[in-house]
């Protein structure tokens, strides 16, 4: 692998094209799936590649849960009020660095867009599932999949359950038949898919503005002309050299979470035409500790016996917080009416003691540290109260019902997966920006070879990548086909 950055060919230096399209798509995941749609929608003559052997990769591999609201059908038909405004508030609150454009215009267009998947052919199913899970058991069509009930944000929006999953059952890859859908959709709008068949660099003219991609089909090669190109060819967590640049967090004790595919090279070539990037140092990070529920009335301390979250946060968020600590070393702890097996068996349950001394003494923790740490939260718990860190009165209960236990959060002990979550700088059209905010002629980008709406894993929700890789996916596929229109009402292709 690499973290170099492919070489531009000058347009004057082409030797010959192998196709001239009005929009060239690079990678068929669910973003450049939603912007080949849209393109060929609008009537442009659109080409997809895909490095893969089929489409969808990461997205294939997906759970299916598209974070979406605003009152949908499905919060409707469950009972969830919601609204585009609480939507936003909650989204804003929990972006380190929120774009107001954008999260307005994903809030306000998030019904349509729930319309627009089901108008696919995806029917999400119009049933609620009340339990704190990693995702729905089930095909239930919706559950809360973030933070909206933890604190602050259940203070700063009205909390509402937005985690849209397909009707399949699990985290079986869900996400794959909206692909399928997809694929289906585009060819019978006439749009064509090459697989096995990859961008490895990108083309300009003598303005710098983008007209075209190089191509590897084996052993093959060419160049594909085209007045708009849409990079969507995913994240780089499976790229060790970009990781080590780049995202430090991913670097230690992550499991990467995607597929081969996802080396970044759509970032990189986004970069080699001038495309500035934001929040390259992001990713999201997570080891649920729950399903079951019961596990949520533990606390989570540090190697000081210190508590330091909200133990009923997302787990991406409690996360986050781990990897704050001194050595990132962090422990579960339980009595004997919060035990349980962890659903996903990533945290390792460490052992049970008579007494919280013997624990203490065992996790080599500072003597008397988890004893107090113990006694306030008890005491606190008892009268439904949580000053420190507001957890939710739903998961407050006393830890005072011996023996107790200890699970292992640490990473390296416990298996984190993660994903990174920054890509190159977009306007609300897709289209890729310079570091001084110019956009670059013939260059959209989406999904995760883009930065939007997910920044970090104390804020992440689960279905924010499909939505928004989806929504901004789809308006980079409409504004590219708009700009190849320009092109060609202006005489022809730029050389
Ligand atoms: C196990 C798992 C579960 C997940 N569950 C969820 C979930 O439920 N909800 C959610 O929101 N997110 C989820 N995520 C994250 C989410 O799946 C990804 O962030 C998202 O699918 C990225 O979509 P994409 O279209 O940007 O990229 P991808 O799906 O990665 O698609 C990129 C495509 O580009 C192709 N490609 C790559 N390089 C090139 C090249 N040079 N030339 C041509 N083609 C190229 C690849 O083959 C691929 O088909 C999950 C991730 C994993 C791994």
């Amino acid at each position: 692998m690499t973290a170099e950055i492919p070489e531009i060919l000058r347009s004057d230096e082409v030797d010959g094209a192998s196709d001239e399209v009005d929009v060239l798509v690079v990678g068929f995941g669910m973003a450049g799936a939603c912007a080949a749609v849209e393109a060929a929608e609008a009537g442009a003559r659109v080409l997809v590649i895909d490095r893969g052997g089929a489409g969808g990769s990461t997205s294939a591999m997906a759970g299916g849960h598209f974070y979406l609201g605003g009152g949908t059908a499905v919060q409707v038909a469950t009972g969830h009020a919601d609204t585009a405004e609480q939507m936003y508030k909650y989204l804003e609150a929990a972006s380190p660095d929120p774009d107001p454009e954008k999260l307005r215009l994903y809030c306000d267009g998030s019904v349509e867009h729930f319309e627009w998947l089901e108008r696919q052919g995806v029917r999400f199913e119009r049933s609620y599932y009340p339990g704190k899970a990693v995702i729905q058991p089930g095909t239930e069509g919706l559950m809360y999949t973030g933070n909206e009930k933890v604190w602050p944000f259940r203070d700063v929006a009205e909390p509402a359950p937005r985690g849209h999953k397909v009707p399949v059952p699990g985290d079986k890859g869900g996400a794959r038949m909206v692909i399928e859908l997809l694929e289906k959709r585009f060819r019978s709008l006439g749009g064509e898919i090459r697989y096995e068949t990859g961008a490895t660099g990108l083309v300009t003219d003598r303005r710098g503005g983008v007209v075209g991609a190089r191509w590897r089909h084996f052993t093959e090669s060419g160049v594909i002309r085209a007045a708009a190109v849409v990079l969507t060819a995913g994240g780089y967590a499976c790229n060790p050299d970009m990781v080590a640049a780049y995202t430090s967090r991913l670097a230690h004790g992550v499991t990467p979470l995607g597929s081969t595919y996802d080396d970044g090279l759509g970032i990189r070539m986004g970069i080699s035409a001038g495309g500035a990037t934001r929040h390259m140092d992001r990713a999201f990070v997570s080891a649920p500790f729950y399903p079951p529920p019961e596990l949520l009335n533990g606390i989570v301390v540090n190697k000081l016996g210190n508590r330091f979250v909200a133990e009923d946060a997302y787990h991406g968020r409690t996360a986050a917080y781990v990897f704050q600590q001194p050595d990132a070393v962090a422990y579960l702890i339980v009595d004997s009416e919060s035990v349980g097996t962890p659903r996903y068996g990533t945290v390792p349950f460490i052992d049970g003691w008579e007494s919280v001394p013997e624990m203490e003494q065992e996790l080599d923790l500072p003597e008397g540290s988890l004893r107090g740490t113990l006694e306030e939260y008890n005491h606190d718990a008892a009268r439904g109260a949580d000053p420190r860190f507001h957890k939710h009165p739903d998961w407050l209960r006393p830890l005072d019902v011996g023996p107790w236990a200890a699970y292992d959060l640490t990473p390296g002990k416990a298996t984190y997966v993660g994903f990174t979550l920054g890509g190159l700088r977009t306007d609300v059209d897709g289209a890729v920006l310079t570091e001084t905010g110019n956009p670059i002629a013939g260059l959209h980008a989406a999904g995760a070879c883009a930065s939007n709406i997910a920044q970090d894993s104390d804020g992440y929700s689960s279905g924010t990548r499909l939505g928004e890789g989806s929504f901004f996916g789809r308006r980079a596929g409409r504004h590219a086909a708009g700009a190849a229109r320009t092109t060609t009402a202006r005489g022809g292709s730029r050389r």
